[in-house]
């Protein structure tokens, strides 16, 4: 076997579309990802009192309930008529589990319309968290929920890695997700319900548990723009998480981080810059988006972004090695993030291999002077903890792939 720590638990169903593949069939659509008011405007074309919307929200995004009948709220009549004319909660759901010897748990997500093959999408739970999160100024914290349908509890904080489109457009050369190429966007409800199918699995409850969400899974957020935010509503607006326990990272989509930049404080995630270079000549080889939008172009965009008290913009760096892992690199990205003037911090990440990606893993060496070189200089510098690597759960590793 290839990875003998692997361990499929679940049933080896994938490759399956999320999203309806004929909405004609599945109608009417799925209630998961509407907001409460949708959810009472459907309500009322069924002839129900708008506030019956109010329940259903309730159960699905607070109670996680995935079917009609659970929703015991409801008059049994209306659930078995409402079921009856075929209304399905269609929530995402977890299809298969990759658990990893470091506690990481890797996820392969479909939805429950079924359809066509080929567009699962990765869920990553790293109990403990990774460490990205560590010195942004996050607040002591929030997140969970009632139903629980995996296994026992054993962490007392963790990080959920999600996904926003089926593979990515954008091509960065060092990353495995970059292979699929862009297959389609997902929705709001797809996107929100990869965080409500992982809760459902750990138990996590909101308001008590202290769970960060990072929106670094397959694909660019920013080019899933009105999606991603729209998952981001239903996680605030309808869940009751708070928006800075959660980090939206891009590879730098300048019309996106000005879009990001006008967001209201109560529902903008922070943010993170996928850098990866010290200067527009690397970053060009290893991420061909910066020929459209180069380092200055996407620090002039974050400039915009009115920071909260204490929080600071992460500057994501993989090291390459041989490629962006020297001390000269080091010098020069640390001159590059103070000249931006914002309060920022660096998120180091040793690369991950992937089959068929040309470069090499930096040596430890050098990624501890790189870290001290960043940290000498004054600049707040974290190394991420590799995470899941056996189960291709680690950054830059997602691309469903389902060896066992
Ligand atoms: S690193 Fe992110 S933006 Fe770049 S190709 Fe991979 S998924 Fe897309």
């Amino acid at each position: 076997m290839l990875y003998p720590e692997l361990v499929v638990t679940e049933n080896r169903r994938q490759f399956v579309r999320l999203e309806p593949a004929d909405p004609a069939m599945d109608s009417p659509a799925p209630l998961f990802g509407l907001d409460a008011n949708a959810l009472a405007a459907r309500m009322g074309s069924a002839g129900e009192p708008a506030w019956r919307g109010g329940q259903l929200a309730e159960a699905m995004y607070r109670q996680r309930l995935t079917d009609i009948n659970e929703i015991t709220t409801l008059p049994k009549p209306l659930r078995q008529r409402l079921a009856g004319e075929g209304w399905q909660v269609g929530r995402p759901r977890i299809a298969q589990v990759f658990q990893s010897v470091d506690g990481t748990e890797r996820y392969l997500v479909e939805g429950q319309g079924a359809g066509q093959e080929g567009q699962t999408v990765e869920t990553v739970w790293m109990p403990e968290g990774d460490d990205g999160e560590t010195g942004d100024g996050s607040e002591p914290d929030e997140t969970g929920g009632p139903e629980k349908d995996g296994p026992e509890k054993t962490w007392r904080r963790a990080t959920i890695c999600v996904s926003s489109q089926v593979g990515c457009a954008v091509n960065c050369q060092f990353c495995f997700t970059a292979k699929l190429g862009l297959q389609r966007n997902l929705s709001a409800g797809e996107i929100a319900g990869q965080v409500i199918a992982v809760f459902a699995r750990h138990g996590v409850e909101v308001g008590r548990d202290r769970v960060n969400l990072v929106f670094m899974g397959m694909g660019e957020p920013f080019l899933n723009y009105d999606n991603f935010m729209g998952a981001v509503r239903l996680l605030v607006d309808e869940v009751g998480l708070s928006p800075q326990r959660m980090t939206v990272s891009t590879s730098g989509i300048v019309p996106g981080i000005e879009r990001f930049a006008e967001e209201p404080a109560n529902l903008r995630p922070k943010l993170a810059i996928s850098l990866n270079a010290p200067n527009d000549e690397i970053r060009e080889q290893i991420m061909p988006i910066n020929r459209k939008w180069p380092i200055e172009a996407v620090m002039d965009a974050v400039r915009l972004v009115k920071l909260r008290p204490r929080e600071r913009v992460t500057f994501e760096y993989v090291l390459l090695g041989g490629v962006t892992d020297r001390a000269e690199h080091a010098a020069e990205a640390a001159r590059l993030v103070r000249r931006t003037g914002l309060p920022a911090k660096v998120n180091l990440i040793a690369w991950n291999p992937g089959p068929g990606i040309p470069y090499t893993m930096p040596l430890p060496e050098a990624v501890e002077a790189f870290r001290a070189n960043l940290a000498g200089e004054g600049i707040p510098t974290y190394l991420r903890r590799p995470r899941g690597r056996d189960i291709y759960a680690a950054c830059g590793q997602l691309k469903r792939t389902v060896e066992g």
